[in-house]
């Protein structure tokens, strides 16, 4: 049995932050190499550079999303974008869980953070508009060794996880 959510809430927080982390650089950069300079000494850019900040949002994880089910930020922690059924999501899916992205931001996370907690299948409100899930992650206790690991979204999705401590292969719901 799934036993804790809470390392997974946190996994996907500092996924967020990769991926926000990476967007703001980018921001950082066009002002810096394309930004005009004001009166009160503020650079800011317009026209084609500027276009390319909500390109970048809706192009960057609707592709990484339907193509590696993930991004950069949520690779490294095994994270990955299912459809609520288990299957690969749609390019729709992955467009439709951005859509509502300016509700999380301009909450700064905390309607997101607050709805992937108490939701049922941790879901953002983008994730429940899509009907996908965030999945990889949980703890699960090994029921031969009882060893605590980290399950793989595979092994969710196969309903299937492999011991790395005693080598036992078991389910992960019984
Ligand atoms: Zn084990």
């Amino acid at each position: 049995m799934i036993e804790n959510i809470q390392p997974k809430i946190l996994k996907r927080a500092f996924a967020t932050i990769v991926d926000y982390g990476i967007f703001y650089a980018l921001i950082f950069f066009l002002i810096n190499q394309f930004g005009v300079l004001s009166h009160d000494g503020s650079k800011s850019i317009k026209g084609i550079e500027a276009f390319l900040i909500p390109v970048y949002w809706f192009l960057y994880f609707p592709v990484c999303e339907y193509r590696f089910a993930s991004t950069l930020g949520k690779l490294p922690f095994g994270l990955k974008v299912f459809s609520e059924e288990g299957k690969q999501i749609t390019f729709l899916q992955a467009f439709k869980r951005r859509i509502i992205d300016p509700i999380d931001l301009f909450t700064y996370g905390i309607v997101a953070f607050l709805a992937v907690k108490f939701s049922q299948n941790h879901q953002r409100l983008g994730d429940m508009f899509a009907n996908t899930i965030v999945i990889g992650g949980e703890a699960l206790r090994c029921i031969n060794c009882n060893s605590k690991l980290s399950l793989e979204a595979n092994e969710i999705i196969d309903n299937s996880y492999s011991c790395p401590e005693c080598e036992y292969n078991g389910k992960v719901k019984a």
